[in-house]
């Protein structure tokens, strides 16, 4: 069991093949972008705009960007 970081989902904890796979999976799905909320470069999917604290921060109603 570990814990993994990734700037889509923040931290998270893998216990099984299944999820570190996953983790690959989005690791290579991710691109190097400009966070359109905090402005950090960050490794992020191509189709989000936000790292995974300002998803947070939307997601709980504060502005970002
Ligand atoms: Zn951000």
């Amino acid at each position: 069991m570990a814990s993994y970081y990734d700037d889509n989902y923040g931290w998270y904890t893998i216990e099984s093949q299944d999820d570190i796979d996953f983790y690959h999976q989005t690791q290579r799905a991710s691109v190097r972008k400009k966070c359109k909320g905090c402005g950090q470069t960050v490794k992020i999917k191509r189709e989000y705009a936000y790292c995974n604290s300002c998803a947070d921060k939307l997601e709980k109603g504060y502005d970002v960007g």
